[in-house]
């Protein structure tokens, strides 16, 4: 069994978090060792607190693979975004542009149906391995942000017959990021209440650009949590729970979180 110490200050987008000695799945027989444990991605979604007491697990590089075979693309569980995004760009396959923007390995990208607007990941999946077993796409109820897939990702396959790369998608996607911040986030706070921008919320409660020692709101764009420095897990709590509060206070409206956090 392998374990790799990992800092998640370095680890995760938003560089916070403590140092975690994490376990690292080399097969899928591994799994049955690590029944209690919690797998982690590329921690582009995650707010893991400085000393967490959830065991976490992750996949090795054994996952981070590409196979085109019978027009089936096979993608392992751990493969980078940028990877994928590269090879259907190479293989002029379409509906994989917007994954340029969404910074992620596959399993991350599938449990979270990670996207933007109408392009999410579940449009284009045509099964997902999980550790009991291959399910369809029609079989897994994918939902905005939601996946109800509660079992570790192994590899997912997709239909490769879908031809026409688009650069002026690509184009759309890159513009669609200018109202981002580029300080250190972890994405979207929550998830847009259905009717409602999260953000707009933020934004009406008087939260946006609002700090609380080295974490804020973000000016640019309120549903983003910002690391201005050296900011803290409890610092970024704090705020979540201010707006979670006051939203609902104002509006009636209950925020839910898209960040996952570890605790
Ligand atoms: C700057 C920025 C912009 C972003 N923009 C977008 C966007 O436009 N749209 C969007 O949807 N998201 C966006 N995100 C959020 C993030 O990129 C996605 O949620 C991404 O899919 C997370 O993937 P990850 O591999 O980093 O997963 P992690 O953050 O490591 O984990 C996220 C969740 O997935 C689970 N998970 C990870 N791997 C597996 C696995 N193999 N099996 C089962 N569960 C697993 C974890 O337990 C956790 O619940 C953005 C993030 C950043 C930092």
């Amino acid at each position: 069994m392998k374990f790799e110490q990992i800092n998640f200050a370095k680890q995760t987008s938003i560089r916070i978090g403590g140092i975690v000695n994490v376990a690292i799945i080399e097969s899928a027989d591994e799994f049955k060792n690590f029944n209690n444990y919690k797998i982690i991605g590329g921690g582009n979604n995650l707010l893991v607190s400085e000393n967490p007491e959830t065991k976490l697990m992750m996949l090795s590089k054994n996952f981070d693979y590409i196979y085109l075979e019978n027009n089936i693309l096979r993608v392992g569980g751990a493969t980078p975004n940028g990877k994928i995004f590269n090879f259907a760009k190479k293989n002029n396959l379409t509906g994989f542009e917007f994954l340029q923007n969404i910074p992620s390995r596959l399993g991350g990208l599938i449990k979270m149906n990670a996207g933007m607007k109408n392009y999410e990941i579940a449009n284009i999946i045509h099964s997902v391995s999980t550790l009991s077993g291959k399910k369809n796409r029609a079989d897994i109820n994918f939902k905005y942000r939601f996946s109800g897939i509660d079992e570790p990702i192994i590899e997912a396959e997709f239909i490769a017959n879908n031809f026409g790369f688009s650069h002026e998608l690509v184009e759309l996607f890159k513009n669609m990021r200018s109202n981002q911040p580029k300080e250190p986030s972890a994405g979207s706070l929550f998830k847009n209440p259905e009717g409602y921008s999260a953000g707009k919320l933020i934004d009406e409660v008087g939260l946006k650009g609002f700090r609380i020692g080295d974490m804020a709101w973000s000016n640019i764009h309120a549903n983003f949590l910002i690391n201005l420095g050296g900011g803290k897990f409890h610092e970024a709590i704090e705020l979540i729970n201010l707006a979670e509060t006051r939203v609902f206070d104002k509006f009636g409206v209950k925020l839910t979180r898209e960040v996952c956090i570890v605790l």
